[in-house]
Formats: C-alpha cells, sequence, structure tokens
C-alpha cells in the first residue's frame, strides 16, 4: 500500500492543507475511476490523443467511450498534432477557486488537415497583452495535485496531470 502523505493530499494551491473534495475540479485519472483514462497516460508522456471509430473514422474530441456518429465501442487511440493558431483571445475574470486571475482563455483555430476545427482553451504562461489573434499556439501539460483513491480496500495515490496551450516563442 502506497504511504499517504499529508503533502499528497491537497487538493488545490490555493487553499493548501485545507482539502475539500467539493472543490477538486479535476478528473480522477486512473483506470479503476476513469473510462478514458488513456487520454491522461498518454497526456503524461506529452501525447494528445483522442478516440478514432474504426467502424466509421469518426474522431471524437474530447474523447468518448463510444463513437458519436455511429455508436460503435471499438475505437482505437490516435494523436492529435498539438500546434493551432488563436482565433479569438479573452480573459476570463472570477476564476475557479485556486486558479490565478485572470485567467487567460483562447478559441483555437486548427490546421485544415487537424480533425478538429476549433476548441476553446486556457492559454498559459502568458497574459493576455502577450498574445493576439493569429498567434502560434502549443499544447503544454503540466502537473494537477494528486489524489488519494480506494481500490480493494486499499489506498492507492492517483497522480494527475492536465493540458493547456501556451504561446510558440519566436
Ligand atoms: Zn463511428
Amino acid at each position: 500500500m502506497a504511504e499517504l502523505k499529508t503533502s499528497q493530499i491537497v487538493g488545490t494551491p490555493y487553499i493548501d492543507g485545507k482539502y475539500a473534495a467539493i472543490l477538486d475540479m479535476w478528473p480522477l485519472e486512473a483506470p479503476e475511476c476513469n473510462r478514458i483514462y488513456p487520454f491522461y497516460d498518454n497526456l503524461k508522456q506529452g501525447r494528445w490523443t483522442t478516440t478514432k471509430c474504426k467502424k466509421c473514422g469518426n474522431i471524437d474530441y474530447p474523447p468518448g467511450v463510444a463513437c458519436t456518429k455511429c455508436w460503435s465501442d471499438d475505437l482505437e487511440w490516435v494523436d492529435l498534432p498539438k500546434t493551432a493558431r488563436i482565433a479569438a483571445v479573452t480573459e476570463m475574470a472570477g476564476p475557479p477557486t485556486g486558479f490565478e486571475s485572470p485567467l487567460v482563455m483562447a478559441w483555437l483555430g486548427f490546421d485544415k488537415s487537424h480533425p478538429l476545427k476549433h476548441l476553446l482553451v486556457r492559454l498559459i504562461n502568458c497574459k493576455l497583452a502577450d498574445v493576439k489573434n493569429g498567434d502560434e499556439v502549443k499544447l503544454v501539460t503540466f502537473e494537477v495535485p494528486s489524489h488519494p483513491i480506494d481500490v480493494k480496500k486499499e489506498t492507492k495515490i492517483c497522480d494527475r496531470v492536465y493540458y493547456a496551450f501556451e504561446p510558440v516563442k519566436k
């Protein structure tokens, strides 16, 4: 059984030491809790992936456990290109607990060859004044506080990761 350390039970950095599960907005990424866990396993390796239907070829995002076009559950994981351009960008005042304010949010436009057309994402490592429409951005991953989960009467630490986009340095 994994040793449970107080530092690993922390929920959001903002409320360090006063963890309340209700404020934890990050997904539980372990196979025991999440049927799309390969998405997070791949993210941990720097890969941005989603599910593609083996029957009709449809690519869904976010990934799922069945195709949204034909409902087949015969899916495979495919890599997504990790760059995009900013189509629109703004700041969000009053972000959720644990996030710095303001949050920079962008509506991304992808290359024609990319399976996705648009996606709303968080931009990090920049301020609103640093970016403008048309700028190139790339996927970046970051660690999310680990979360203890119960698996067959044992406590396991679920390491977590998530993604955002950041400007490509010129
Ligand atoms: Zn399908």
